[in-house]
């Protein structure tokens, strides 16, 4: 019986599809630029899981594409209709993934990229999505604020609260067996290499696919 039933589990996954990918960190620790890298040079391969949130776009974000922008009343709607795999509160804004979000990606046959803070990780392992976990990594707080500060997105209060956020992930994120890997932004091509390699399977696997 037990035989069958993990039998069962692994024909399941098989016939599930690429992995999910969840990217996790900091915020400023390089999450946005090497998703961007992935996505440019593996065009088709991977899908990015479009959240929701509260907060207001930056200056070169669409709506749609970055996140899809809404309104407390419009999240909060979503989240009580159960159309939410996770959310929560960062910064003062509301953030989540929704189920179609996840869904739109899976159905492309492409790997599902979701970008989410650390209650999102622990959420979405409460789920059957079943993710690989990678956690982004800045060298150091300092430079993790010169980055925020340079990037030019936040005011001095955002940066406070993503800086106190960063501290305590930072702290979490050294937790045994809470991610698959912790790549470190130093070099940011090394940081690239070494996240491409975390994914080597998942990547190879996904080709295959295409190719079949
Ligand atoms: P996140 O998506 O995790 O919030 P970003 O990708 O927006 O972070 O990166 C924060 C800022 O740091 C951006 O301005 C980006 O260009 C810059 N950055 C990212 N990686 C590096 C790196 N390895 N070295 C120097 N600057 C970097
Ligand atoms: P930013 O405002 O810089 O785009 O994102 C702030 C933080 O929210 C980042 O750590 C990012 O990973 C996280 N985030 C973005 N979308 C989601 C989401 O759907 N769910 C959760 N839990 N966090 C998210």
């Amino acid at each position: 019986m037990v035989l069958i039933r993990a039998l069962s589990r692994l024909a399941a996954a098989a016939m599930a599809g690429p992995r999910p990918v969840v990217l996790s960190g900091p915020s400023g620790a390089g999450k946005s630029t090497l998703l961007k890298m992935l996505l440019r040079d593996h065009e088709g391969t991977f899908g990015f899981s479009v959240s929701h949130t509260t907060r207001n776009p930056r200056p070169g974000e669409a709506n749609g594409k970055d996140y899809h922008f809404v309104t407390r009343e419009e999240m909060q709607r979503g989240i009580d209709n159960g159309e939410f795999l996770e959310h929560a509160v960062f910064s003062g804004n509301m953030y989540g993934t929704s189920k179609s979000a996840v869904r739109d990606v899976q159905a492309r046959n492409q790997i599902c990229i979701l970008d989410i803070d650390m209650q999102g990780v622990k959420s979405i392992k409460k789920t059957d999505l079943n993710p690989i976990y990678i956690s982004i990594q800045p060298p150091s707080v300092d430079i993790l604020e010169k980055r925020l500060r340079d990037r030019k997105t936040e005011s001095e209060e955002s940066l406070q609260k993503r800086l106190k956020a960063a501290r305590e992930d930072i702290a979490i994120s050294k937790e045994h067996g809470l991610f698959d890997s912790v790549v470190i932004n130093d070099d940011l091509e090394e940081a690239y290499t070494n996240l491409k390699k975390s994914l080597a399977q998942e990547i190879e696997k996904a080709q295959k696919a295409k190719d079949s």
